[in-house]
């Protein structure tokens, strides 16, 4: 079925990107609760037209570890992309929370899932695996959002920032500044996996700016530095995972299927491990120990 703007009511602004905002709101003739995001783009109705029909193929992507697509349309130059409701909000929201390490596994075991998903099922690349493109709900599921399935959408958007919080691997900031945007595999994503995994236990970025004077001493870092480490309240199991990931050479990285059969989530998802529970008690934690905004890089 065809969704249009007239049939939503909106609610509550859920977040702000940055091309756009994000609204909760019903479809009023499905009574379904959606998550509207709106991206603004400069670009002719062909270009638009394109995003929606590469967006198109979302209606075969069901998998339990990837937000649902519902649909998506154009008006003037925004592109409305209408997706699942995910009422717990972003990883990075309970970066920091108390996480314990069978928590972490299944979370990070679902990221895994969903990647293996998007490059098996839809022959793609994720390109922006970061905590808050990562969503939870109170049933407990994790699942991925924003992920590069319209090339033309990807193109638009690609003039942006590497923003003062990269998550992109070494051999994609080097590519990036020698001008070859397009050199790398799905094994970059593997190490944004491994940042996320690690923001999400610590609860701040693993670069931190603070540390460095500028963008430029902080992507070095990435470049050129030792990559950084779970902190050791986890058990060694999960710091080797996590290691992995962020091998520097992007051809020694652990295949999708190589990290499942990882010790770390080898057993994870058929172990009994208290989501919703879990979820519930952070989200309230979150009330009396609001998140703070880390100042950014000039
Ligand atoms: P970014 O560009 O930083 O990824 P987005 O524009 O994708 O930001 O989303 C902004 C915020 O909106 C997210 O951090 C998240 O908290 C919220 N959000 C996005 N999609 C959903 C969704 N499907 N359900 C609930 N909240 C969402």
């Amino acid at each position: 079925f065809k969704i249009k703007m007239d049939e939503f009511e909106l609610y509550e602004e859920l977040g702000k990107g940055n091309y756009g905002t994000v609204q909760k709101v019903l479809h009023k003739p499905t009574g379904v609760t959606m998550a509207l995001k709106e991206i603004r783009l400069e670009l002719d109705d062909s270009k638009l037209k394109t995003i929606i029909t590469e967006l198109d193929i979302l209606h075969r992507a069901t998998s339990p570890y990837i937000v649902d697509f519902y649909g998506a349309f154009f008006i003037e130059s925004c592109v409305y992309y209408c997706m699942e409701f995910m009422d717990a909000g972003s990883l990075d929201f309970f970066a920091g929370c108390d996480l314990p390490e069978d928590v972490l596994a299944r979370i990070t075991g679902s990221m895994v899932e969903g990647l293996k998903f998007l490059k098996d099922e839809l022959k793609i690349m994720h390109r922006d695996v970061k905590p808050t493109n990562v969503l939870l709900n109170s049933k407990g599921q994790v699942k991925l959002c924003d992920f590069g399935v319209s090339g033309q959408l990807d193109r638009s958007l690609a003039k942006t920032n590497i923003g003062c919080q990269s998550y992109m691997a070494p051999e994609r900031i080097k590519g990036e500044s020698q001008g070859a945007p397009t050199s790398y595999t799905a094994s970059s994503d593997v190490w944004s996996l491994g940042l996320s995994v690690i923001e999400a236990a610590c609860g701040h970025y693993p670069y931190p700016p603070e540390t460095y004077s500028n963008v430029f001493a902080q992507l070095t870092a990435i470049v050129h530095g030792d990559p950084p480490t779970l902190p050791d309240n986890y058990s060694a199991t999960a710091q080797d995972f996590v290691q992995q990931c962020l091998r520097k050479q992007a051809h020694t990285r652990p295949t999708y299927k190589d990290l499942l059969a990882h010790p770390f989530l080898l057993d994870n998802a058929t172990k009994d491990i208290d989501m919703v529970g879990w979820i519930a008690r952070a989200t309230e934690y979150r009330k009396t120990h609001p998140k703070m905004n880390v100042p950014a890089l000039a």
